[in-house]
């Protein structure tokens, strides 16, 4: 096969890109293999809740009866394997899902405990730690919060969790981060959000372990309430809209936890009875199937971007056959020059966008400036490949999402082409 050229990419890097793909064989193998049991875990949900076209139809105004809406989230808790979920276009982002659990759960006086360091940055403001603190957070409900740091930016604290629940009666949940979020620490793998499950709850049973599980969802065979938490939340717009939803967001796990979050998602009384749908049924459906093979070309795309740049001389994390817990990619490019022209790169090769060039911005809710580069179809989406960073040391770009390999290969070349072009890529 002779092969065209579509983009102007030096026939070195080409080739380093070959070279990477060998090495990255195996650890394709095992996505492929996770990618199997989690499309099939979804497509047995589809058919266990005899989902038919009468799923599809539209309603308005309190959507009282919405037979799509409801099995949906039949369909999720079921791929979820976990009892109940709400899961709806009506959350606006993953902050916002994560935000009604911890107001739907937590009540004044009750303390969260977080035992993965501080949390994503978007959720400080929503606790009330960011500066100046943002009006209507917990803290001005009464509700406190206690955070414990990693050992070594990687081990959960647990004898100082358990010591905390002990001599704090007034801790109702535990918190675990799983994902990295704009920090270089592994992200959680579900058997070790189990150890902290289990550990706390020995201490005390009724505690609620709630999970953020942003960019987790079928990156591993099973999914964290299966595994001892007891709630979970995340975005649409990352892993588990496949792509196609348009937006949202979920919170699944225990029954009578979720039915306290559907009071705070609508009103105290109608809970889970209302929200139309509008007509989004379907592609919050086809999302939902789609996700456990996006997930997979998105893992093939950062392991692809890991080779790629460790062969290149760069420091990455995970490295390219580490075991992976979520979908991000962690670059260390060292320079704010790097920095700005990797994102600009992946941005001139998205399908959407590519014209517009992205700079180092202020964004709501986010200490440093940011910059971030996302030529996607949904805008924000992260399950599209995209890329971002706060300008500060050392000047690490976190990279996720692809929702097909072959493209995300591409943008990823695309960008180390730019930084060579710019004389600002190592070993080349
Ligand atoms: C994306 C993300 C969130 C939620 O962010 P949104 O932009 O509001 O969807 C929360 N926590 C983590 C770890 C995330 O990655």
């Amino acid at each position: 096969m002779t092969e065209r050229k579509f983009f102007d990419i030096d026939d070195k890097l080409l080739a380093l890109a070959e070279e990477t793909e060998a090495d990255i064989r195996p650890a394709f193998e095992r996505i492929e293999r996770i990618a199997f049991q989690n499309q099939q875990k979804v497509l047995a949900a589809f058919i266990n809740n005899h989902i038919g076209e009468n799923c599809f139809t539209s309603s308005t105004g309190y959507g009282y009866n919405d037979i799509g809406r409801e099995k949906l989230e039949r369909v999720f808790a079921d791929a979820m394997e976990c009892e109940d979920a709400l899961l709806r276009y009506n959350f606006m982002c993953g902050t916002h899902a994560l935000t009604v659990a911890l107001f739907g759960i937590l009540r004044p006086n009750d303390t969260m405990l977080c035992v993965t360091g501080m949390p994503y940055d978007t959720i400080q403001s929503v606790i009330g730690l960011s500066n100046p603190p943002a009006s209507g957070s917990l803290a001005e409900f009464g509700i406190r919060f206690e955070k414990i740091d990693l050992i070594d930016d990687r081990e959960v604290n647990l004898d100082e969790m358990r010591r905390q629940l002990r001599s704090d009666a007034s801790i109702k949940m535990v918190y675990i981060q799983r994902s990295r979020g704009y920090s270089l620490r592994p992200s959680l793998t579900v058997e070790q959000i189990e150890t902290i499950a289990t550990a706390a709850h020995e201490v005390k049973p009724e505690v609620v372990v709630m999970v953020d599980n942003c960019y987790g969802e079928f990156v591993q065979l099973t999914e964290p309430c299966v595994h001892g938490a007891d709630l979970m939340a995340g975005s649409l717009i990352k892993n588990a809209g496949g792509g196609i939803a348009p937006t949202g967001g979920y919170i699944a796990g225990r029954k009578d936890l979720v039915e306290m979050c559907s009071y705070r998602l609508s009103t105290p009384g109608t809970g889970r009875e209302v929200g139309c749908t509008l007509g989004h049924s379907r592609e919050m459906y086809m999302g939902l199937f789609s996700a456990p093979h996006v997930v997979g070309e998105a893992l093939k795309t950062a392991v692809f971007g890991a080779g790629l740049f460790s062969r290149l001389g760069y420091e990455v994390t995970p490295l390219p056959d580490e075991l992976r817990a979520d979908i991000i990619q962690s670059l260390l490019l060292r320079t704010p020059e790097a920095l700005i022209t990797f994102c600009q790169g992946i941005q001139s090769g998205s399908p959407v966008d590519s014209m517009a060039l992205p700079e180092p911005w202020d964004m709501p809710g986010y200490d440093n400036k940011i910059i971030m580069a996302s030529g996607s179809f949904t805008l924000g989406s992260s399950i599209e490949l995209s890329a971002d960073a706060p300008l500060r040391e050392p000047y690490a770009v976190w990279m996720q999402g692809g929702l097909n390999y072959a493209a995300g290969k591409t943008g990823i070349l695309i960008a180390a082409q730019r930084m060579s072009e710019k004389g600002l890529l190592k070993n080349n």
